[in-house]
C-alpha cells in the first residue's frame, strides 16, 4: 500500500500521447498514460502542464502531462455539439475565449471547425456565449480523478457491486452462478411493483407491491436507480433496496444501464463498476449458435436463438457502453468461455473483500 501523506494520485480517464499533443512545449518531456492508469502527481505549479510519474513505475522520472483544467477545455471543444449545449449562458464571451483558447494553433484550429455561416450567426449566437470560463459542465468531460487507496474494514459493509454490459452477453447467468455458490454471501436487490401480487407471490421476496401513487412520489424524489413500464404496470429498483442488501453485510450485486452509474458512485456505496464485455463477433457465433438470449430482468419471458443481428447489436451496444463510460469501469471481464469468465468473476470479488483499491478521495470523506 503506497503511503499517502502528502502525495496526490490521478486516475486518468483517458488515453494521453504526447507525441500526438500539438500544444506540448516539448514532446520529449511528455509522459503517455493510458485511461485508468494511476499517476502521482508531482508538480501543479503551471497551470497548464502539471508534472507527473506512473505509480506502479519504480523509475522516477516525472514528466508533462496537461493540467486537469486545460484537458477538459480541449475536450470540450472537440465535442462541440455535446458541450455547447451545456454552457451557462450570460455575458457576452465568445466560447473559445471562454475555453481558454487566446492564441496559436487551437484557436487557429476552432475557427477552422466552427466558424459559423452569417444565418447560424444570428440563430445560434447564444450557443457561442457562456457566463464564466469555468462555468460549462465539465462532468461529462472525463479527464483525470483524485483517488486514493481503499482498503475495505473487516467490519465495515461491502461495496455496491455494479455489473454492466450489453444484452445478451451472459451477465445474468454469470450473476445467477455467483449468488447461487454462496447464498448467505451475495444478495440481489427486491424490486418495486405496481402489478397486482400473483398468488404464490409474498410480498417483499419477488417484489415489494406498492400503489402507483406512491411509485410515482418515489420516482419524484429520486427514490428510484432505475424505473420502466410494462404491461401498464411500473417496475423498478430503489436506492433503498440497495441499503437493505448491504444491511445484511451481503454484497449487493446490481446490473444496470451504464447511465446510471454515475448517480450510485457515493460514499455510501463504493461502487465497484465490472463491465461484461462479449468477445469477438467470430467468436459469438462460434460460441452462440445454440444458445438462447435471456435479456436482462427478462428471465420468465421465452429465450429466444441468437440471430446474426443480435451477434452485431451486442458488439455495437458493447462498443458504445465502452467509449461513452469506459473510465467508469473498474474492470472489463470478457466472456467468451462462461466458466472462465465466472472463474475471473470469482477471484475478483474474492480480492475486492480484502485488497487495496483506488477510490475517488471524496469516497474517503
Ligand atoms: P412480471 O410482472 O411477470 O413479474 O414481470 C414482468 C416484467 O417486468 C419483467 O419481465 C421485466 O421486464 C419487468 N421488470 C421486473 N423487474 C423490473 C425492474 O426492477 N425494473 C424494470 N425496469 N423492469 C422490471
Amino acid at each position: 500500500t503506497p503511503t499517502i501523506e502528502g502525495k496526490m494520485f490521478m486516475k486518468a480517464l483517458f488515453d494521453y500521447d504526447p507525441t500526438e499533443d500539438k500544444a506540448i512545449p516539448c514532446k520529449e518531456a511528455g509522459l503517455s498514460f493510458r485511461k485508468g492508469d494511476i499517476l502521482q502527481i508531482m508538480s501543479q505549479d503551471d497551470a497548464t502542464w502539471w508534472q507527473a510519474r506512473h505509480e506502479s513505475d519504480s523509475n522516477p522520472r516525472a514528466g508533462l502531462i496537461p493540467s486537469k483544467h486545460f484537458q477538459e477545455r480541449r475536450f470540450a471543444l472537440k465535442r462541440p455539439e455535446v458541450h455547447m449545449q451545456q454552457l451557462k449562458i450570460s455575458n457576452r464571451k465568445s466560447y473559445a475565449e471562454c475555453a481558454g483558447y487566446n492564441s496559436g494553433t487551437y484557436i487557429a484550429g476552432f475557427r477552422r471547425s466552427f466558424r459559423l455561416s452569417r444565418k447560424d450567426r444570428k440563430t445560434n449566437k447564444s450557443m457561442y456565449e457562456c457566463k464564466k470560463s469555468d462555468q460549462y459542465d465539465t462532468a461529462d468531460v472525463p479527464t483525470y480523478e483524485e483517488v486514493a487507496p481503499y482498503r475495505r474494514q473487516p467490519n465495515e459493509k461491502y461495496r455496491l457491486v455494479v455489473l454492466v454490459g450489453p444484452v445478451g452477453v451472459g451477465l445474468n447467468e454469470l450473476k445467477r452462478k455467483l449468488l447461487i455458490s454462496n447464498t448467505q454471501h451475495y444478495g440481489v436487490t427486491v424490486p418495486h411493483t405496481t402489478r397486482a401480487r400473483r398468488g404464490q407471490e409474498n410480498d417483499g421476496v419477488e417484489y415489494i407491491f406498492i400503489s402507483k401513487h406512491l411509485f410515482e412520489t418515489d420516482v419524484q424524489n429520486n427514490k428510484f436507480i432505475e424505473y420502466g413500464e410494462y404491461k401498464n404496470n411500473y417496475y423498478g429498483t430503489s436506492i433503498d433496496s440497495v441499503r437493505s442488501v448491504l444491511t445484511k453485510n451481503k454484497v449487493c450485486l446490481l446490473d444496470v444501464q451504464p447511465h446510471t452509474v454515475k448517480h450510485l458512485r457515493t460514499l455510501e456505496f463504493k461502487p465497484f463498476v465490472i463491465f461484461i464485455k462479449p468477445p469477438s463477433l467470430e467468436r459469438l457465433r462460434e460460441t452462440r449458435k445454440n444458445s438462447k438470449i435471456i435479456s436482462s430482468k427478462d428471465e420468465k419471458v421465452a429465450a429466444k436463438p441468437f440471430t446474426e443481428e443480435d451477434f452485431q447489436e451486442m458488439i455495437k451496444s458493447a462498443q458504445m457502453m465502452e467509449s461513452q463510460y469506459g473510465h467508469l469501469f473498474d474492470k472489463v471481464i470478457v466472456n467468451d468461455d462462461l466458466t472462465t469468465a465466472y472463474n475471473e468473476l470469482k477471484t475478483t470479488f474474492d480480492k475486492l473483500e480484502t485488497e487495496t483499491f483506488w477510490v475517488p478521495v471524496s469516497w474517503l470523506h
